[in-house]
């Protein structure tokens, strides 16, 4: 190879600033959008396009995206009242004779760079103000220098791109630009036959229409690519891992019909459909020499629990041990209670302990020789399971609770405890549609419990007009007064945590002391908070009445004489997400109610909310979810790991399924991918990235 062609090579995985025209604080920017190197910034296309009608001002009598040069007449800046932002304002003219409003929000530098009597060119979205005056708020803007000067990054055609504070799409398409000759350089992960006959751009020429395409077309097809592509990837590195793990014995866990008869006489309520499908499932699994792989989604309350204990039981009729993780100590302590309520009748050898690290000394020892020496069936805990110290005599079976919660290495290492390798069973209240299950999750085989224990009081959901907040403040205080508890939810804001919480810190503060002073008892629990399983104890116990919160109060936390949960801001989370906030309440026999109290009224936002109020199947609201406002929405941003483009073409299942085939079929005839060094080189690079187990 020429140096040339080396130092082309090279460059694709150098750090993008390395680029001319990147600076090191532009590349610590990107880095938040998970853009590291040269090829990472080529193959994040953007989300999507602008196009920008040039037109003149005094022609500006419709609402949408366009383009004008003009001279600005006036500009100043100011803090507005009631939100405590900066607003900067500019008045443009040009030769039609009309005038344009135009406002920044928190952008310090249009008042050092635009001054009274410059041109300047401008692209945004006009919005039709009081007596039809255009307005534009946030436009991309260049300052033009002489008379005739035309704009060169202002264009009639727009990229977007994901961002973060301090970047444009204008920045990112400059140094995408700069990077495109490196294009021809990126290695097809695409095998050419399966990129023929599923009619696929090759890399190059995908990225090239991705970034700059010349037509709606273009770019469609540049995308359809880059999303296979992308799926591909996982699919092979989940039929990879699949093989990996059948390559690992299990011991076989025998089924037993009297164990599980023992179990239903003991566990003290009839196993719903739904669970004796799934404990059926996972007993199927168990049975077998390769390690289970499971996957058991339920919404909160469903009762995962008792399929994981009954897995227990048979772990433990077979001579194995069961180890179970949670990720909070509260929630390992509520485990702890629900095991041994189900099992220690029935199964008078079964002994179930704790292993947090809030325990002493001598009691550590105590649960560490129990489970070293085997004398313990099953161990519940948090983190410390996974310390070096703990051994287990003869593990199973490991169950993981919230698995999100956990990073791969964490789950690794809790495998890690058995001789062989141990069955595994993830468990996780987060709605997740099958689709994307299997997008996320291939490795895994899925159990879904979509139906709950009966006898459940349904919460009665309620949205709320901010204008009646009072209301909905009155109805926390008569719960309160009635000797129950209410949790109030923060609203999201798009920031850092340190901002979050922050603005809940004055929430809280202005709560206490205008709307519920002493003598209620108000707690508070943010991200941030060390003592986050401390302030939750204090609720459990009652302690707390009203527990103002951001969205770490999430987790599966069973507080059952907790009655109201009030959410404001409601219309920023998604609906899955309002549901699992609503199953923290409605855990015990008083009748309980979820308040949703909407920041931006509009009747977009309301019909959504109303979609809450009515029905109260997670799954469907999770559907919703996905057609209202994508995948991102369910999962939090970035925790997925797949790009806006994969999540798109999530929208067509088959799609799918046809990747998935292919994947299967390469890694079926070529298991090591010897013979696919780029696909290779990308699913290494998967496996060490992603959630991938
Ligand atoms: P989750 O799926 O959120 O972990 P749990 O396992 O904590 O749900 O169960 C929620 C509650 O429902 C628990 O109090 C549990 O004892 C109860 N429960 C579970 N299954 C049933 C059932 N089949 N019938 C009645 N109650 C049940
Ligand atoms: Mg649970």
């Amino acid at each position: 190879m020429s140096t040339s062609l080396l130092a082309l090579t090279y460059a694709l995985d150098a750090p993008v600033d390395t680029l001319r025209n990147v600076g090191q604080a532009s590349a610590r920017r990107l880095a938040k959008l998970d853009i590291h190197t040269v090829r990472d910034l080529l193959l994040t296309l953007p989300y999507g396009w602008e196009s920008f009608r040039s037109v003149e001002i005094a022609e500006l009598a419709r609402e949408g995206p366009a383009s004008v040069v003009g001279t600005v007449v006036s500009i100043r800046s100011m803090v507005t009242r009631f939100k405590k932002m900066r607003l900067t304002e500019a008045s443009v003219t040009d030769p039609s004779g009309g005038r344009l409003r135009v406002v920044w929000f928190n952008d310090r530098f249009v008042l050092k760079n635009l001054h009274g009597g410059d041109r300047v060119a401008l692209a945004g979205t006009v919005k039709l103000g009081p007596g039809g005056r255009p307005e534009m708020a946030n436009p991309t803007y260049e300052r033009l220098g002489g008379e005739a000067a035309a704009p060169k990054r202002v264009s009639e055609h727009m990229p977007k791109y994901h961002l973060v504070d301090g970047l444009t799409s204008r920045q990112i398409a400059s140094w995408v630009e700069s990077a495109l000759p490196y294009a021809a350089r990126l290695d097809d992960v695409l095998p050419p036959d399966i990129r023929k006959s599923h009619h696929l751009l090759d890399v190059a020429d995908a990225v090239r229409q991705g970034h700059k395409p010349e037509n709606d077309g273009e770019y469609a097809k540049a995308r359809l690519r880059m999303a296979f592509a992308e799926l591909f990837e996982l699919q092979a590195a989940f039929a990879m891992t699949r093989a990996r793990i059948a390559a690992e014995p299990a011991t076989p866990i025998p089924y037993r019909q009297e164990v599980i008869d023992a179990f239903k006489a003991g566990v003290g309520f009839e196993l719903t459909r739904a669970q004796r499908k799934a404990t059926w499932d996972a007993f199927k699994d168990m049975q077998g020499p390769v390690p289970m792989n499971r996957l058991l989604n339920g919404d909160v309350g469903s009762g995962k629990t008792a399929v994981a204990a009954a897995c227990a039981a048979m772990a433990h009729a077979a001579g194995m041990q069961t180890v179970v993780m949670a990720p909070t100590e509260i929630l390992a302590r509520q485990h702890l209670a629900k095991f041994r309520a189900y099992l220690e009748a029935s199964f008078p050898g079964l002994t179930v302990e704790l292993l947090v690290s809030g325990l002493g000394a001598a009691e550590r020892r105590r649960v560490r020789t129990a489970t070293a020496s085997g004398h313990c069936a099953l161990v519940v805990g948090t983190h410390a399971l996974i310390e070096d110290d703990v051994e287990f005599l003869n593990l199973g079976l490991a169950i993981v609770d919230e698995q999100h919660r956990f990073g791969t290495r964490q789950r690794e290492l809790l495998r890690g405890k058995g001789r062989g390798r141990p069955h595994f069973l993830a468990m996780t209240a987060t709605p997740i549609p099958r689709t994307l299950a299997l997008a996320l999750y291939g490795e895994m085989s899925l159990s879904v419990l979509d139906e709950m224990p009966p006898g459940r009081l349904p919460v009665e959901t309620e949205v709320i007009d901010p204008d009646h907040r009072d209301r909905a403040y009155g109805l926390v205080r008569a719960e309160v007064a009635a000797g129950h508890q209410a949790f109030v939810i923060c609203p999201l804001i798009e920031e850092s945590e340190l901002v979050v919480a922050r603005s809940a810190v004055a929430e809280f503060e202005r709560l206490q002391k205008d709307v519920f002073p002493a003598p209620i008892r108000l707690g508070l629990i943010h991200g941030r908070l060390k003592e986050k399983d401390e302030v939750m104890q204090r609720f459990a116990t009652g302690e707390i009445q009203v527990l103002v919160a951001t969205a770490v109060v999430e987790v599966g936390v069973d507080v059952p004489n907790a009655t109201v949960m009030m959410i404001e801001g409601a219309d920023r989370f998604g609906l899955a997400q309002l549901h699992q906030f609503r199953g923290r309440v409605g855990r015990g026999s008083a009748g309980s109610r979820c308040l949703l109290l909407a920041d931006d009224p509009s009747s977009q936002s309301l019909a959504r909310l109303e979609l809450v109020e009515r029905t109260r199947d997670g799954f469907m609201l999770a559907e919703e979810d996905l057609r209202l406002r994508g995948m991102g929405e369910l999962l939090g941003p970035r925790q997925h790991g797949m790009s806006d483009v994969a999540m798109d073409a999530l929208h067509q299942p088959e799609l799918l399924n046809e990747v998935r085939e292919a994947a299967e079929q390469v890694v079926r005839e070529d298991s090591d991918l010897e013979h696919h060094p780029a696909l290779k080189a990308a699913v290494i690079r998967r496996l060490e990235l992603t959630s991938i187990s």
